[in-house]
């Protein structure tokens, strides 16, 4: 047994944890100390030391990325596959038992995940169907309530009535949420978590045969565990298993989502005789970087209190961009990228906001830089790919209320609003689905006979495509479903790149298929839908590609890069101006910078926009305090060939602007979307130049440089 390639490459702290025969051991470290690399190895360990076996082992992160990187890592530690292992987010263990225990847990075997744009569908739904005001009962609130109670373990039969107005209307909007959920076999998020506990805890044998099988429970990213999650693990773990949890208190940035630091503190209290290790080198980032990072976090107070040093150099230092606007700060990061001899694999744009990607795409796509996003707009949230999904989903289950409803006139098939209404309506009286709904409605003819038709189409579509589809494999039912349910035609329809795209995107949708059948074990259809719902994205782009990682800050989380951008540093954005105000609110979204900040090895740029439109408003905000609370020394501020990168307000005449542009004053001009105009006025040289123009509707400022303007 030859353990000396799990044990040198460690300091002596890791070493002490990844050796440890205590039963329960906290791993309590600042960023990029290596606190994964010690679970991985303890993994490795103690398999190959023989206290474990591989089958005996749960590991738990916090994304898919982050788990899958573990387990390619204990992979190549161990040199062999680890077999039976169970490594996975929280999200996909719970999934996993619930699909294994369906009949336990009280679900269908089909049973279908709710991701979070259809949950809050279902609940706009419900609001309108219980006659409640949407302005006072807001379903973005209704569906955060309803979550926020399930992450405390909460059913509606639980929470004790209020006398509360507000309240008794939100616990309606859950009571029926959770009936509905029931009814049509769908589990959200949140519910994968409560049930996978309720599992545990209604079927004690279950519970016994992992607590028998699962002797060594390791959690990564420990700080932001919530409660139900907590619950869970310390259920399974019972009072035999071994547990080592490793994480870092200014890392904690789930807050909102139910997180909470005492959970940290708690742990000793629950479980007996923890020893704890605290890791305080950091092995990752540079000097400039790890010093930049221990200053802004140095803001905040109540910290457990770690000091984290390096051994290396102090490197390069931050460099520091100060855009005129968001796409002036998108061109800057993709020439930069452009220009460095790296590897895509190595380098990484985070954000604040998921919105913020969709310019730095652009900017991407134009200097044919690959990239791939993890999280967000993925490749299953776009609005084509989640349709396809639904005729699929209406494959396993014509009982899926929430699929059925977005394809039922997608693509228009003469089904009107009135009649949808009519259908819902129909099917919360009876108690019925949607489909069963549509059938009876059809049969009784109850709806005039252009609408019954028009409905009976749809029921026989779906009821044939399934029939015919059925010696097809996954690949060939996917392109089948497409082209059979007019989702192709539809999008070839649409005018312009936006339907190209998406017609594009459905044929990728079919190798997405292709590969699933490759890459699992268990390729069928069920299995794929529900892969498609708890995917961050990773079937976007060849994996094998080398490519930038888009994310946001949030998704960036344990993973690290030897070159980091981050992008849009400015109060209101980050600060998000939601907790701004906040003092608790400010502290997580300081902890965010810093888990954003310690992503990088050796290079780091921050940029911030003096403006920026977004979510269709145009901001004019300051750069972020926590740039200012970076020491000067560790920053540089890029200027771009010696020129300021500010605009250059008025320093140069109208007229010299003019004549570097090729434009005059009170010219007339086109704009492909704008129409016909007359420019005004204009401001900044070069790639800066913009225009005040003159349209028929309305009066325009341009940047000369993207605006596509015609002289006419
Ligand atoms: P985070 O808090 O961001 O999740 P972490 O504490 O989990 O960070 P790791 O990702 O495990 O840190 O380690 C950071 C980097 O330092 C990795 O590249 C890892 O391989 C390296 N590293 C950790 N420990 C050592 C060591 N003893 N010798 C050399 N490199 C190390
Ligand atoms: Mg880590």
């Amino acid at each position: 047994m030859d353990i000396s390639r799990l044990i040198d490459p460690l300091n002596e702290p890791q070493r002490q944890a990844v050796c440890t025969d205590s039963q329960h051991t906290l791993v309590l470290a600042g960023a990029g100390s290596g606190k994964t690399r010690v679970l991985t190895h303890r993994i490795a360990y103690l398999v190959e030391t023989g206290q474990a076996s591989s089958f005996g082992v749960l590991a738990v992160t916090f994304t898919n990325k982050a788990a899958k990187e573990m387990r390619s890592r204990i992979e190549s530690l161990m040199m062999q596959p680890p077999k039976g292992m169970w490594v996975g987010t929280f999200h996909s263990l719970a999934h996993r038992l619930l699909k294994t225990h369906y009949v336990e847990a009280k679900l269908p075997e089909q049973f279908q995940v709710l991701d979070s744009d259809d949950q809050l569908r279902l609940v706009k739904r419900i609001v309108k169907d219980l006659n409640l005001d949407d302005t006072k009962w807001q379903p973005k609130s209704a569906q955060w309530f309803i979550n926020g109670q399930k992450d405390e373990g909460k059913r509606f039969k639980h929470i004790p009535p209020s006398s509360d107005f507000h309240e008794q209307g939100m616990l309606k909007i859950y009571e029926q949420y959770e009936l509905i959920c029931q009814q049509t076999g769908v589990v959200d998020f949140a519910e994968l978590l409560l049930r996978a506990h309720e599992l545990w805890l209604n079927n004690p044998e279950v519970l016994k045969h992992y607590q028998e099988r699962f002797r060594h429970v390791l959690v990564d990213e420990y700080q932001d565990i919530n409660s139900i999650q907590y619950a869970w693990l310390r259920v399974l773990c019972g009072e035999n298993a071994n547990l080592m949890v490793v994480g870092d208190d200014d890392q904690s940035i789930y807050g909102w989502r139910g997180a909470k630091v005492e959970n940290i503190l708690r742990f000793s209290e629950d479980f007996p005789k923890v020893e704890t290790v605290k890791l305080e080198q950091n092995y990752r980032s540079s000097g400039h970087i790890l010093k930049a990072a221990n200053a802004v976090i140095d803001n905040n107070s109540g910290r457990l209190g770690k000091e984290l040093w390096t051994d290396d150099e102090d490197g390069e230092t931050i460099r520091l961009y100060a855009a005129y606007n968001e796409h002036d700060e998108a061109r800057f990061i993709a020439d930069d990228i452009d220009g460095q001899s790296d590897e895509f694999n190595e380098m990484a744009i985070l954000y604040r906001s998921n919105a913020q990607s969709r310019v730095i795409e652009e900017h991407l796509i134009r200097m044919s830089i690959p990239y791939r996003i993890f999280g967000g707009h993925r490749f299953y949230d776009r609005l084509e790919i989640k349709n396809a999904m639904c005729y699929l989903r209406m494959m396993l289950n014509r009982h899926d209320d929430t699929a059925m409803e977005r394809i039922i006139n997608l693509p228009v098939r003469g089904i009107g609003n009135k009649s949808i209404d009519t259908m819902r309506i129909f099917a919360r009286d009876q108690g019925i689905s949607f489909w069963q709904a549509a059938s009876q409605i059809v049969e009784h003819k109850i709806l005039p006979n252009r609408a019954c038709s028009a409905i009976e189409g749809f029921l026989t579509l779906i009821n044939d495509i399934d029939s015919q589809s059925d010696e097809m494999n996954l690949a060939e039912i996917t392109d089948f479903i497409i082209k059979q349910s007019n989702l192709i035609a539809h999008h070839q329809k649409e005018k312009g790149e936006k339907g190209r795209t998406r017609v594009e995107n459905l044929k990728e949708l079919v190798s997405a298929a292709a590969s699933f059948i490759n890459e699992s074990d268990n390729s069928d259809l069920s299995e794929f839908v529900s892969q498609a719902s708890l995917d961050a994205g990773d079937n976007q782009a060849d994996t094998h590609e080398q490519a930038v990682s888009l994310m946001t800050l949030h998704s960036a989380k344990g993973l690290e890069f030897d070159r980091v951008y981050l992008a849009g540093l400015e109060e209101q954005l980050f600060p998000h101006k939601m907790s701004m105000d906040d003092p608790d609110g400010l502290q997580e979204e300081r902890r965010l910078c810093y888990v954003g900040i310690t992503r990088a090895r050796k290079h780091l740029c921050i940029s911030y926009a003096e403006s920026r439109r977004l979510y269709g408003n145009e901001q004019f905000n300051a750069s972020s305090r926590f740039i200012r609370e970076i020491p000067n020394e560790h920053l540089q501020e890029i200027r771009l060939n010696s020129q300021v990168s500010r605009p250059v307000m008025f320093t140069e005449t109208p007229k010299e602007i003019m004549s570097d542009s090729g434009f005059q004053l009170g010219q007339d001009v086109n704009h492909p979307v704008f129409g016909r105009g007359v420019i005004l006025s204009c401001e900044g040289i070069g790639t800066n130049a913009r225009v005040e123009v003159q349209f028929i509707e309305s009066t325009k400022w341009l940047m000369l440089q993207f605006a596509k303007l015609e002289a006419v």
